[in-house]
């Protein structure tokens, strides 16, 4: 039995995470949650799976779920999310916050000892070297939930490490992948969050239309995989039914493909290394879709050439691409900023960073570059009119 923590259960992961719990009662349990705001969906869940310990984000909210459920220990905040990610009694702890808020708490569980289900691709994108520094100190596995890396995870067990030429990350494109740069420079919010292929949280989603979601999925893969920018590259592929490719030295690819539901990946992350029975239906690549495969666009997605480029300055540029693009994000789901606006705030706050080569340190310097980043993009907002 594999005891686990989630962080973030009441999100798209989170829930997708307690299904795969839910089907294999005698080998997962939850023992302990956090989220953030969505009581309601939390309360079913501490009904359905009776962790031990449970942190909302606000005291009041914990106070009052304490009332109706003595039995569990509530906690709070920032410092209850890492208490959760610290629980005793888990195993592994499944990383489904969204945005950076996810580092704290994911570096305290490796550092607790727990091996890692990453989803939470922007601890990664932060503080990618301290954090895999820090899982090979403690001896823990930082097992990828993101279906690309997960795929590429797989595909890496088939042949030597020096038997790898490069890595090709596949992309669904998102929903503007046809459209032309001006046409995706005014697209509404509702727009965006129109995802062809999966269905998501609303953070991602908008990092999909933008292809930021790829841009932060190169970091990743440099840091889970130890692979310059280089020789990781991304293919358009719009079923979304191939996750992604190693590419070996001898030509041959090896793809991993599934049905685009993230219980395959969650499942393939929390058996590790075993494989057990799914109990969703597989894919069936006989009444599949064609699969098509193109390269991406660089007019209409910028967002992966300014993440390759902060990837090769490196120090505390990726976490300024990540807190500007943060807080770009946020601005245009409340509607205070057109879309095409996202990337280019994002461009100029690390364009005005100085200096770019600092070298990363410490948690706590990603951290501030974060907050730092986010501050420079609140000053630029002003400057674009709000869409109507
Ligand atoms: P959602 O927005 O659906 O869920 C986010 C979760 O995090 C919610 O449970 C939310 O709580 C919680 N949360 C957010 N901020 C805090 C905080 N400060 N403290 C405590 N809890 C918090 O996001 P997704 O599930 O879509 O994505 C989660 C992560 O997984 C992201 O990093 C994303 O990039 C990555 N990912 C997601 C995929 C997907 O298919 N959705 C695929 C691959 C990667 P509440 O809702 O209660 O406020």
């Amino acid at each position: 039995m594999k005891h686990l923590a989630i962080l973030g259960s009441t999100g798209s992961i989170g829930t997708s995470a307690l299904s795969v719990v839910e089907s294999f009662p005698g080998r997962f349990d939850a023992v302990a949650l956090a989220a953030g705001h969505n009581v309601a969906r939390l309360r079913e869940q501490v009904r359905t799976f009776h962790p031990e310990v449970v942190s909302v984000a606000d005291a009041g909210a914990a106070a009052a779920l304490a009332n109706e459920f003595p039995e569990v220990r509530w906690v709070h905040g920032a410092e209850g999310l890492t208490q959760v990610a610290c629980h005793p009694s888990a195993d592994v702890v499944v990383g489904a916050v969204v945005g950076s808020a996810g580092l704290a708490p994911t570096l305290a569980a490796i550092r607790a000892g727990k091996d890692i289900a990453l989803a939470n691709k922007e601890t990664l994108v932060v503080a990618g070297d301290l954090v895999i520094e820090a899982a090979r100190k403690h001896g823990v596995r930082l097992l990828p939930v993101d279906s690309e890396h997960n795929a590429i995870h797989q595909a890496l067990r088939v042949g030597p490490p020096d038997g790898v030429k490069r890595l090709i990350l596949t992309a669904s494109g998102g929903p503007f992948r046809t459209w032309s740069p001006e046409r995706i420079r005014r697209a509404t919010v509702e727009d965006a969050l129109a995802h062809p292929t999966w269905k998501m949280g609303r953070k991602i989603s908008i990092d999909s239309a933008t292809m930021m979601n790829k841009a932060l999925e190169i970091i990743e893969a440099h840091h889970l995989f130890e692979m310059p920018s280089e020789r990781i590259s991304v293919l358009i592929h719009p079923q979304s039914l191939v996750h992604s490719f190693v590419e070996y030295i001898d030509g041959t690819l090896i793809a991993q493909l599934s049905v685009n539901d993230m219980r395959f990946p969650i499942l393939y992350a929390l058996a590790y290394p075993d494989r057990l029975p799914t109990p969703f239906a597989p894919l069936d690549l006989a009444s599949a879709p064609a699969l098509q495969f193109e390269e991406p666009d660089p007019a209409r997605f910028p967002a992966l050439d300014l993440a390759r480029a902060a990837l090769d300055e490196g120090g505390e540029i990726p976490a300024v691409l990540n807190g500007a693009n943060e807080a770009a994000v946020a601005a245009f789901l409340d509607r205070r900023l057109p879309f095409g606006a996202i990337v280019e705030i994002t461009a100029r706050v690390i364009d005005h960073w100085i200096p770019k080569n600092r070298p990363l340190a410490s948690v706590e310097q990603a951290l501030a570059a974060d907050h730092e980043a986010r501050r420079l993009a609140a000053g630029l907002l002003a400057k674009y009119e709000t869409p109507s």
